[in-house]
């Protein structure tokens, strides 16, 4: 491996550009760590460093080999020679984002998740060999991408049955071995989970549950997570589905296995059966059982509130990813997406009151998909936002709640002397709008300084623009 320090940006730029480019494979990839400049100085910065702290005025923040080393006062601590130094004046410095819901398999999501500021996925169901094998490519600097966290495919139960794949436990137990960093569910029975978490724990992992529609299925709702022992709960369905006083009203030929009958109706139309004291109870359980909350508000906004708006249509990010998304839920009329406005109010009720309650907000976006990869983490906090938090508790909930539930809240999550050097330095005050999460001037991962702007042409000239030309979905890297 080259070992190249203290090249300036634009011939580092250069590199990246070559080694990513068409035909490299991956043995000639550069290992990125190593081509960082060991020791950076950020100086300058106003600090909000995710602890929940007020933010600090005119901080240095020394990072060495790819930690962070100390931090400062301005002026307190002396540059050491060689060092470069970013200056950060006049700018505002956050933990790297960390994206708790992903379904990571292409390659060309890695620079647009790290060009938003995203230093951290967790994958939520995806093929197992492909992640595990990326996780350890990143981790060994061989690909330049967010950290991953793996939970392999979900544990569902009509595809375990009809692969023959025994019993709930047997499952679980082959994912630990396989080395999962925690575990997905979307179906069983208040024993079968028990079960999988049993295994979960005893091997310090934790276990999650779609809540919502599967084919066939109904996946556990809020209650029967909570009964069964998990430790959080994926999509803000769950709580609907759980707080309604009767069923919902649907038309006379509905079909409860066509997941486009689902969405349009049964989701759409929730709101006119969900009872306001139910979500109450459930969220006290909830939190009583610190049981997580995932609600990925983001995934339902694009994919039914903004239904064949020209928000979702025409959003100029999408010229970034170069393949189509098949039509699975055809057109809304008006009256359906004003139908999901109501749930999705709920949905924000649901999130307020749980952030109020004590309980552990997390941020995930169900990404890639109608919710953009690396943009749509930032909806997301604009949607806590708008549902009653502070911008401070939306960064956190996208930071130090997401490496809580990744158990990693020792190596990531804030900026503090001692954790890696993830971090994002913007041009503006996302205390005081927390839409300027997304006025990104630079990203560090792992102590390599990235410029947005060029992770996103290096995307455009590598993958080509949507419709562009076909993605080769066997280049695996
Ligand atoms: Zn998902």
């Amino acid at each position: 491996m080259p070992h190249i320090r203290h090249v300036p940006l634009y011939r580092f730029v250069l590199l990246v550009l070559w080694f990513f480019s068409p035909g490299c494979g991956p043995a000639e990839q550069i290992s990125q760590s190593s081509a960082a400049p060991s020791v950076i100085v950020i100086e300058g910065g106003t600090l909000i460093d995710g602890t929940g702290a007020p933010a600090l005025l005119g901080t240095r923040i020394l990072i060495e080999d790819g930690r962070i080393q100390e931090i400062v006062q301005e002026g307190e601590l002396s540059i050491p020679a060689g060092a470069r130094v970013i200056d950060a004046a006049g700018k505002y410095i956050i933990p790297g984002l960390i994206d708790a819901h992903v379904h990571y398999d292409m390659p060309w999501l890695h620079r647009l998740y790290l060009a938003n500021g995203v230093t951290t996925v967790r994958d939520l169901g995806s093929s197992i060999e492909r992640t595990l094998t990326l996780r350890q490519e990143i981790a060994a600097g061989n690909i330049l991408a967010p950290r991953m966290f793996v939970s392999g495919p979900g544990i569902n139960p009509s595809s375990v049955r009809a692969m023959n794949l025994g019993s709930a436990k047997e499952m679980a137990t082959k994912l630990v071995e396989a080395g999962v960093d925690g575990i997905k569910v979307t179906g069983y029975t208040t024993d079968e989970l028990r079960d999988i978490v049993e295994v979960a724990h005893a091997n310090g992992l934790i276990v999650y549950g779609h809540t919502g529609p599967k084919r066939g299925n109904r996946a556990p709702g809020a209650r029967l997570a909570v009964e069964a022992g998990l430790d959080g709960i994926e999509h803000a369905l769950g709580i609907l589905e759980d707080a309604m006083d009767k069923p919902v009203p649907v038309p006379a030929d509905y079909d409860p296995f066509d997941s486009t009958h689902i969405f349009r109706y049964w989701y759409g139309r929730m709101y006119s059966v969900v009872n306001s004291e139910k979500i109450d109870e459930l969220i006290q359980l909830m939190v009583d059982n610190e049981v997580y909350f995932s609600p990925t508000l983001i995934n339902f906004v694009r994919n039914f509130v903004q239904r064949n708006t020209p928000e979702v249509e025409t959003d100029p990010n999408l010229k970034y990813i170069p393949e189509d998304e098949p039509d699975r839920f055809g057109r809304f009329t008006e009256e359906e997406r004003q139908d999901w406005r109501k749930t999705m109010a709920l949905m924000k009720e649901a999130t307020y009151k749980f952030h109020e309650a004590g309980g552990l907000l997390i941020n995930g976006t169900d990404s890639p998909g109608a919710a953009l990869p690396g943009w749509s983490v930032h909806q997301e906090m604009e949607l806590f936002v708008e549902a009653g938090l502070t911008p401070m508790a939306a960064l956190l909930a996208t930071t130090l709640n997401n490496a809580k539930v990744l158990n990693k809240e020792d190596e990531l999550g804030t900026v503090e002397p001692g954790k890696y050097a993830d971090l994002v330095i913007l041009d503006a005050d996302p205390l005081q709008d927390i839409t300027h999460t997304q006025d990104i001037h630079l990203v560090i991962k792992n102590g390599l300084v990235l410029d947005p702007d060029v992770l996103l042409e290096e995307n455009l000239e590598q993958f080509g623009a949507r419709g562009e030309r076909h993605f080769d979905r066997n280049q695996r890297n």
